[in-house]
C-alpha cells in the first residue's frame, strides 16, 4: 500500500511523508476515525515508507526488498497485532492482555531486517485498562527503533497516560465525491447506482465497497423503496403489509433506515430542485411526490432521522417499525382515511 493509492486525507498523508523525509518519526501514533475511511491503509503506507531503503520525499521506492516484503505483507518488521499473531488461540474479538504482553516482549527485540520496526494495532479501543497499563511502559520508554500505531474508532477508552504519549491523528469521513471517484475507478459501469451507494456510505470507502459487493443490497433497496411507494398509492399495499415487509429487515436495520432517509431526502430535493441521489429511481420518485401532500417530504425526513436514532438507542425493532410507519401514514393521509390501514 502506497500513499498515492489512498483516497482523500491529503493533509495527513503529507504530514506522515514529511515525518519520514525529515527522519522525525514518532514512537507512538493513534489513528482515530470511522471504519473504512483509510486508517489501516495509511498505517500500512506509513510503515512501508518508514522501512523503505530508498524512500524519496517520504514516498517508498516500491522496488527495494523492504518495499517488496511490505507489499506482500511478509515484512518481518511490520507486525499487525491481533490475538492469533501470538497464538492465544482465542476467539475473543477484544485484544487480550496476553497479546499485548507478548507484543511488548517482542518490541524489545531488535528489528529482523530493517533499521526500524512498526507495530500496527487495529481495534485498539478493545485493549482493556490492564493491557493498556502493560503497554504504557513501551510508550514511556520506547526502544529507539520502534513505532506503534493504534487504530481506533474513538479514543474514549484510552488512559490519559496513553493519549498524552501518542501523536493523535484524526481521520474524518471522506467527501461523497471522493467515495464516488473511488467506486468509479474500481467498479465502473452503473454510474447512477454508484452515486446512490456513495451517498449511503457515510464517507467510508469500506462501507461503499461492502454495499457494492453485497449482491442482496440492490434487491433489498428495491424492496424498501417499493414498500415506501406503496404507502403513497391508493391501490397499494395496506399499512399492515408494509410493516410486515420492513420487519423482515431487522438484521439490516441500518441499511434500511439509510435507504428510507435517502428516499425522503430525495423527495424534498426533488420538489425543491436539489441534487438527488436515487438517480436510477427518478420515475418512482416523481410518482411518489405526485401522490403525497406538498409539505409531506420534510415531515417524512424528520420521521426517518428520528427513528434512525431510536432504533440505535432502543432497539425494539418491530414496535419501532410499527410506530414509524404509522407516523408516516399520518403525514400522508388525514385521519378520515384511517380505514385504509
Ligand atoms: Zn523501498
Amino acid at each position: 500500500m502506497d500513499f498515492n493509492k489512498i483516497y482523500g486525507h491529503d493533509g495527513i498523508k503529507s504530514a506522515l511523508k514529511n515525518s519520514v523525509s525529515s527522519s522525525k518519526i514518532g514512537h507512538a501514533y493513534i489513528f482515530e476515525g470511522p471504519m473504512g475511511v483509510g486508517r489501516f491503509s495509511s498505517a500500512l503506507a506509513f510503515s512501508k515508507s518508514i522501512l523503505c531503503e530508498n524512500s524519496h520525499n517520504g514516498e517508498p521506492c516500491g522496488v527495494c526488498k523492504s518495499c517488496t516484503m511490505a507489499e506482500g505483507m511478509t515484512h518481518p518488521d511490520i507486525r499487525i497485532v491481533n490475538n492469533e499473531l501470538y497464538n492465544e488461540g482465542s476467539s475473543s474479538s477484544d485484544i487480550l492482555v496476553g497479546t499485548i504482553r507478548e507484543m511488548k516482549k517482542e518490541i524489545y527485540i531488535k528489528p529482523f531486517y530493517s533499521d526500524r520496526k512498526v507495530y500496527i494495532v487495529p481495534k485498539a479501543e478493545t485493549i482493556n485498562e490492564t493491557a493498556q497499563n502493560s503497554l504504557l511502559k513501551v510508550f514511556e520508554e520506547p526502544p529507539p527503533y520502534c513505532t506503534v500505531i493504534l487504530i481506533t474508532e474513538n479514543t474514549n477508552a484510552f488512559l490519559p497516560t496513553i493519549l498524552s504519549r501518542a501523536v493523535n491523528i484524526r481521520f474524518n469521513s471522506l467527501p461523497r465525491e471522493t467515495v464516488e471517484s473511488y467506486l468509479n475507478a474500481n467498479f465502473g459501469a452503473d454510474e447512477a447506482y454508484i452515486k446512490t451507494v456513495s451517498a449511503m456510505s457515510d464517507g467510508s470507502i469500506g462501507s461503499a465497497i461492502s454495499l457494492m459487493e453485497d449482491k442482496s443490497a440492490e434487491a433489498d433497496r428495491e424492496t424498501i423503496i417499493k414498500t415506501l411507494c406503496s404507502l403513497s398509492s391508493s391501490s397499494g399495499k395496506t399499512l399492515y403489509e408494509a410493516v410486515n415487509t420492513l420487519k423482515g429487515f431487522s438484521s439490516n436495520a441500518d441499511f434500511m433506515m439509510k435507504t428510507i432517509t435517502m428516499w425522503f431526502r430525495d423527495c424534498l430535493y426533488f420538489k425543491e430542485g436539489g441534487d438527488i441521489v436515487n438517480l436510477d429511481k427518478q420515475e418512482e420518485l416523481k410518482s411518489f411526490c405526485k401522490n403525497i401532500p406538498s409539505d409531506a417530504p420534510l415531515h417524512l425526513l424528520d420521521i426517518a432521522v428520528r427513528y434512525t436514532k431510536y432504533l440505535k438507542q432502543r432497539g425494539k425493532y418491530p414496535l419501532l417499525i410499527n410506530c414509524m410507519l404509522l407516523e408516516c401514514w399520518e403525514v400522508l393521509y388525514d385521519r378520515s382515511n384511517w380505514n385504509k390501514i
